[in-house]
């Protein structure tokens, strides 16, 4: 019997995983799967690598080569000028003085090595992965030390996101959404090439190894605090990372050993592209339809590219929204001022750099406290989803992934594309 089962979050039904389910199959509304792990005590596992030291709470049945994990300590100096006496950090990136090994910088490096730990070895498919810089950053680095096959495809204008340490396996292909393509040309791309054998999709926010990979922030706070946070900040694109902080709190909980208290989510995004924000600021269990145009406009406005998301998971069953009200959360909208701001300070304080969007996350945390929202006593989490780049860069010479194919705008949408990509993996 597997370790845990599939549970819809809107009927309940139950399924045995078979590595790559990643929705319902009942007619209902859209809605995520969650875990349902059946041994409830959660033992932390040192010896295993990277991450997989939460594997209780990981839907996995093997380990692969990994170095990276969340590292939680207390703030001493940030907490100090922010007047907050228990702020931990939950740091996510490359700081080797601290004990954080993400060589690329990103809190991504959680979600590549449970996703792809789901899957049995030698299943004789290739993930494809869209992207739009550091989720493909962390799977092409994961693929090529583990010659795990790997098919990512990005737009052209992230092309120079994607790099790595050490020179890459041949297990890992890039294709190029070329032109003016954004990522949902990307998403369109890699969508006909799950459509031909041999290949499955990544998933996105659907696959319960991607959320319960970065659920792993959450448990690292609680095995080394001792209890789960009262207040919880992250900065969010999709939101994928607030439903998964929800779900490892919700595991505790449960588990039972972590305290009692509940856990409020405070979500950031970069203004003045802030359709999750806005939309909780005003109840709204959608996101209300807006002009791509203009969505597109706003985004070039934003310093924290990452987080512009725009078809976020938010109205589903068991998405954002569902989980900003489970929590009585709140969102944040933190200008590009504010979020260099906060990254200066930070690495003041804290003495490492981080990127624009956990500079974001930490801009959201500065204005809960002007506005009173934490009290001075209260136990707070900061998710820094990024930092180190800087160190790393300056550590190692970078390696960049050569494209085997780029397709044009018009390819893309054409009916020769599916012919084109037939062409590139025949025989392989
Ligand atoms: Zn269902």
């Amino acid at each position: 019997m597997a370790k845990y089962v599939l549970k819809c979050v809107e009927c309940g039904k139950e399924y045995e995983d078979d590595s790559f389910r990643l929705r319902c199959d009942e007619d209902h509304e859209p809605a995520l799967l969650r875990t349902i792990y059946r041994k409830k005590e959660l033992t932390v596992k040192d010896e295993l690598p990277g991450m997989f030291k939460f594997a209780d709470y990981l839907p996995v049945g093997r380990v692969i080569d990994c170095m990276g994990a969340p590292l939680t300590y207390k703030s001493e100096r940030l907490g100090k000028y922010l007047g907050l006496e228990k702020l931990y950090v939950i740091f996510n990136g490359y700081w080797p003085e601290k004990g954080a090994f993400m060589e690329t910088a990103s809190f991504k490096e959680l979600e590549a090595p449970s996703v792809l730990a789901r899957v049995p070895k030698d299943c004789g498919k290739t993930i494809v992965v869209a992207s739009a810089g550091n989720t493909g950053r962390a799977f092409a680095r994961i693929c090529s030390e583990n010659g795990l096959p790997l098919v990512l495809v990005i737009p052209q204008q992230s092309a120079d996101q994607i790099w790595n340490t050490k020179p890459f396996s041949d297990s890992v292909k890039l294709i190029l959404a070329g032109g003016n393509s954004d990522y949902f040309d990307a998403i369109t791309l890699a969508g006909k090439l799950v459509g031909l054998n041999g290949f499955f999709p990544e998933g996105g926010a659907f696959n319960v190894a991607r959320r319960d990979g970065m659920g792993t922030t959450v448990l690292d706070f609680a095995a080394t605090v001792g209890e789960v946070p009262k207040h919880y900040f992250q900065a969010i694109g999709s939101g994928t990372g607030g439903i998964a902080a929800w779900e490892a709190y919700l595991r505790l909980a449960e588990e039972g050993r972590y305290g009692n208290g509940c856990m409020t989510l405070h979500l950031s995004q970069n203004h003045p592209f802030v359709p999750i924000t806005e939309s909780w600021a005003d109840r709204l269990p959608e996101i209300p339809a807006s002009d791509p145009e203009s969505d597109k406009m706003k985004i070039t406005e934003t310093c924290a590219k990452v987080l512009t998301n725009r078809k976020p998971p938010y109205a589903l069953r068991g998405g954002v929204y569902d989980v900003l009200c489970e929590s009585s959360g709140r969102t944040y909208a933190v200008t590009n001022t504010e979020a260099y701001r906060a990254m200066s300070i930070f690495e003041k304080f804290e003495g490492i750099d981080i990127c624009h969007a956990a500079g974001v996350a930490v801009g959201s945390l500065m204005q809960a406290v002007e506005n009173g929202i934490v009290a001075s006593g209260d136990l707070i989490a900061l998710n820094i989803t990024g930092g180190g780049e800087r160190k790393v860069k300056t550590d190692y010479d970078l390696h960049y992934l050569e494209p085997i194919a780029c397709f044009s705008d018009g390819e893309i949408g054409g009916r020769d594309a599916v012919h084109k990509l037939e062409a590139l993996f025949a025989g392989v």
